[in-house]
This record gives C-alpha cells, structure tokens and sequence, in this order.
C-alpha cells in the first residue's frame, strides 16, 4: 500500500513535544519498522505497511501530545508495546507509529493486595522476576516472558499455560490508565477511577467498562493509548525460580515441592475425560498441550541439528500424538505429593501415559521447566526451522470437549495433508497447542505450521481455506471467538463493537481498520445505531 509522507510541519511539533532524537520520518528506519516475521506472517508476508513516521513517548502527557497533533494533521495512531505481532504495526498508509518502550516501568508492587502496576513496556519476565523476590507471582501469556503485560491485558488475547491457575491476562487487569484518542482526555478503568483508591480492581461497579473495551481478545489499538495498568499477583509458594548457564537451555535450580510431569493419552475421547478429572480437582498450575515437533525445535539449537533430531525419530518415537505438560507448585510437601499422587492416579485411570521430563534428559527437561513458570518455549519453536510461520483455523475459546473432538480433529488432518504435499514443514502433524482456563472446562487451542514459502512447493493458502471451510461446516468459530457464528449474533455483537468504536474514537484518531470488519457482515444494524450521526466516515 503506497504511504504518504509526513510534512515538515507535523514532523517538527511530534520532536518539539518528545525531543529530536525520539520522533522521526527516516525512510530506513521507516522500513524497519515495517518489517515483521510473526504469528500470520505465512499467510500475509513479512513486510507491511510503512509508517509515515515513528515517535518514542515518555511519559503519559507525551502519548496525550502526539494523539493532538496527529489529530490536528490528520494521521492515525498506532500504539506498539513489545511488538510481537503484526497488529503492532501499521495498518493503513498515513500512520504514526507509537513505539513505547522508554515507557518500561514496574511503577508499583502492592505485597499487601497483591498486585503490580506496569508501563506498556515492562515485560511479562521483568514483572514476574521482581514480583517472585515478594512471594508472589503472575501469569505469562504463551507470547513468552518477552512479551508487554498491559497489552495483553488491556488489548490483546492474553492465555497461556498459567491460565489454568492464574487465568488469562484480561482478568488480571485491575484497572488501567487509557489516553482516549483526542489527545486531551483520559479514561481510567476500574478503581483508578476513584482518586487514591489504588489499582485492586478493573471493574465496576456497574456494567463492564474493562469487558466492554477488551471483549474475548482485546481492541488491538482502537480505542486510545493505555499507558498503565494493574495486573493481579498471585502467592508463590516456593524460592524465586534461578537459573544460570546460557540460553536457551540453561541450569535451572529445582524447586521444592514443586513438579513437572508430561502425560498423553491413546485418543481424544480419553484426553478430555483426563483433562476435566484434573481441572475439577484443581491439581496443577500449568496445563499445555502440544506436541513432539515443539520438543524437536526447542531442543535443537542450530536447523542441522533439529533435522537430526527428526531424523531419529527421538520425540516422534515417544509421543506418537500431542502430549500436555504440567506443574505441581504446592505450599508444603503433604500437598505436593497428594497433588502428584491423584495427577497419575487420574492419567492412569483414563488410559494414559505419564512420564518425568527428567527422563527426557538434560535439554528437554530444562525447557519444560521454563516453560511452566515463564511460557518461554513459543517463540524458540515458532521461529525454528523455517522463515514463516502461522496457525491454521479454526483456532478459538471452547469446552474441552469441543476443542479435543471438534476443533483438533480438523486441525490435524489439514496439516497431514499439507505435509503429505511437502506445501509446509513436517512436525508431525499433531502439534496442537492448548490451555486451559481456571480448572475449569473451558480451554483454548492454535494449530501452530511452519512454512518456507519460496520453496517451490511450500504454501499455506490451501489449508487457511480448508481448514475455514471445515470450521464452518461444523459452525466453530474460525478465530477466537465464541459468538454465534450464524443467525442474528454474529451481526449484533459486530454492531455493537461498531458502536462502541464510533463512541470512543469519533475522529477516526486510531489506526484501526480492524475495527470496521463488523460492518460488511451486517449492513442493515448499522441505521440502528445511527452511524451517520457520526463524524467521518464509514466505507462502503
Ligand atoms: C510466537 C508467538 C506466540 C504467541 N502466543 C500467544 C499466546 O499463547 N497467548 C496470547 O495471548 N497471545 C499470544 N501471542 C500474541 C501476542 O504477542 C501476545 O498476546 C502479547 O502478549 C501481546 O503483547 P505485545 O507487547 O507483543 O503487544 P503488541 O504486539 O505490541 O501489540 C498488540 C496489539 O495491541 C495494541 N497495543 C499494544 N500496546 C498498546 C497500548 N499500550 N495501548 C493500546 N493498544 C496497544 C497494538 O496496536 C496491537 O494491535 C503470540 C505471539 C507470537 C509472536
């Protein structure tokens, strides 16, 4: 999409308001900013649109400035916090880009009410490393520690392994600092609200303000800048995780009455059955699933290497289908072992296998463990061994039951066809990843393929479409969401989310054509809502 430049005019007020060195239109950094291998990239590419500018605010009244003046010339936002994915960049041609990373404070540790404040650039890793010195901790999204906890919280998804104990990242905010789109005024969520009252909760009271804004999978950038936000602690009973020697294995110093345990089971039927016996009884706190390609490619340093790993068969040998990890972090010894003798009772009893990763050896037991505590297994595997990479549909919220005899199913086969066509990278087709949430019977799933696209047969395109039409069929929602993808739901909720848009960014401020998708579902809600009403404007 061609990009209009900035003027000279807009450019200086964007360096007089956050100084010379911290906005600027440079064409090279212009493209590297445009550039991006992350989750989607198989399908759309690695480069996107160009930015006409790139800004580093510092501070709130700084994002509050740049929003005015991007305003007044009539450029659109788009906020970036750790930009791990490619809805962090660009989307439209006349965008300036927000780039927050001097904003990378953990402002607060309330020990007493259990919560933390962060900035838009302290990571999931440096909230947890600090929070672990106080006894407490935090869930990492399956983004990995690298990843911002206000932008999953505020604007993203936000699951992980964790969630099972520590759910997922949109109720742990407890309350956020959000710089509406006109630069000049600013909405806080939840207690904030209330002058000294602290960040302890992200709601109320009243209708859901924090839901209204974040929904399932969060407004990705559509409804201002959030610049803080608190984010719930939750006890951690054991020594703050250390670990020493280098990446990506290192020596990670065991815990006490803390364990790790690897389990899968012969079909689907019997892996479900397993997993709602485990959540009903509370027994871990972390809870993933995915399979022997994972432990190929976060085993593997260099691609020889992760191809002699495929070669022996080593991972493929011992789990011949998808496999889940678990913790056990107890408080005392009695717990930990009750907690550990009911998880094999439970895997036993439903036909599975269970197994120590210490017996995995030294490497593989070691990525396990930081994956429990920090998610830090998912950017290691997604960039091995191939140059893109994405995950195929449907990909969404479900019961237990849906996502092991529903949504896997379809998953798996797409990907054995496309292997069997050399089109992506063999990881042995059951590769599916899923969380779930709260020990409860509600979980997540992504099919996660690797793909090198200027191979001659390699391609993704198939399987996208396949994989959608499967979805339908079976009416699953595609991605994420659990509206009703028929009938009248789907359009309500679109005209609604269209509503909201229209109330919060009425000056079309934010860069967010993601925000108008609703509207070429349902065209006849939008006389309803009185859309016209509205300053500027709504495409066709
Ligand atoms: C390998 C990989 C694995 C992933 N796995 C998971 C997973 O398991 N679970 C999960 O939930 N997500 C996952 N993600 C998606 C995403 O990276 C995470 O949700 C992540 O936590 C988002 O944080 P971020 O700093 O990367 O956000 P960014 O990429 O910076 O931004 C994401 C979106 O939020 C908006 N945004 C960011 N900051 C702000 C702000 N301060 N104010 C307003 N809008 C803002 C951006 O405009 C953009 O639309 C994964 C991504 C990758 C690349």
């Amino acid at each position: 999409m061609p990009s209009k430049t900035i003027s000279k005019e807009a450019l200086e007020e964007l360096q007089d308001a956050v100084g010379e060195k911290n906005a600027s239109a440079d064409p090279g950094l212009l493209q590297v900013y445009s550039y991006m291998n992350s989750l989607g990239n198989a399908v759309i590419g690695v480069w996107w649109v160009p930015a006409v500018a790139v800004t580093l605010p510092s501070t709130t009244e700084e994002v509050q400035a740049i929003l005015r003046i991007c305003k007044k010339h009539g450029y659109k936002v788009r906020p970036h916090s750790s930009a791990w994915i490619v809805a962090a960049l660009a989307m439209s041609s006349d965008v300036v880009l927000m780039d927050l990373r001097r904003m990378d404070n953990l402002i607060e540790i309330n020990e007493r009410d259990g919560y933390a404040v962060v900035e838009p650039y302290c990571s999931a890793g440096e909230q947890q490393v600090e929070i672990m010195k106080k006894g407490l901790n935090s869930h990492v999204n399956g983004a990995g520690p690298n990843a911002s906890n206000l932008a999953s919280a505020t604007s993203v998804q936000g699951s992980g392994g964790t969630s099972q104990s520590m759910s997922n990242s949109e109720r742990n905010h407890l309350g956020a600092e959000l710089c509406l789109p006109n630069g000049e005024e600013i909405l806080y969520i939840g207690s904030p609200g209330t002058p000294e009252a602290g960040y302890f909760c992200g709601d109320g009271p009243g209708p859901s303000l924090r839901g209204m804004l974040r929904g399932a999978i969060g407004n990705g950038g559509a409804y201002g800048v959030f610049t803080k936000c608190g984010m719930k602690c939750y006890p951690w009973n054991s020594e703050p995780f250390h670990c020493e020697g280098s990446p990506p294995f290192f020596n990670a110093k065991p815990l006490p009455n803390y364990s790790l345990r690897i389990a899968f089971w012969p079909d689907y039927d019997s892996e479900c059955d397993a997993l709602y016996r485990i959540g009903e009884a509370e027994l871990v706190d972390f809870c993933t699933r995915f399979g022997a390609g994972v432990f190929e490619e976060t085993c593997s340093v260099t691609n020889e290497e992760y191809m002699s790993m495929v070669d022996s068969q080593l991972y493929r040998n011992t789990f011949p289908k998808g496999c889940w990890t678990f913790s056990i972090a107890a408080g005392h010894p009695e717990e930990h072992d009750f907690r550990l003798k009911a998880l094999e009772h439970i895997v036993e009893d439903t036909n599975g296998i269970i197994i120590d990763p210490a017996d995995l050896g030294h490497d593989a037991n070691q990525v396990t463990f930081q994956t429990a505590i920090r998610g830090a297994y998912v950017f290691k595997a997604a960039y091995m061994p191939t140059g893109a990479w994405s995950c195929f549909p449907p990909m969404s919220y479900e019961t237990i039951d849906n996502l092991c005899k529903l949504t896997m199913p379809i998953n798996v086969d797409i990907k054995k066809e496309l292997i069997a066509k050399e089109a992506i990278e063999d990881d042995f087709y059951d590769n599916v990843y899923m969380s779930t949430d709260e020990h409860s019977h509600f979980g997540h799933n992504e099919s996660p393929y690797s793909v090198e696209l200027w191979e001659p047969k390699g391609q993704d395109l198939e399987g996208v479409v396949k994989a959608t039409l499967e979805g339908w069929k079976k009416k699953i929602p595609i991605i994420y969401s659990p509206i009703p993808t028929e009938g009248d739901g789907f359009g309500v909720y679109a005209s609604y989310l269209i509503k909201i848009y229209h109330m919060m960014d009425p000056e079309r401020v934010m860069d967010a054509p993601q925000a108008m998708f609703g509207i070429v579902r349902k065209l006849d809600d939008i006389d309803e809502l009185e859309i016209e009403k509205a300053p500027g404007k709504v495409p066709a």
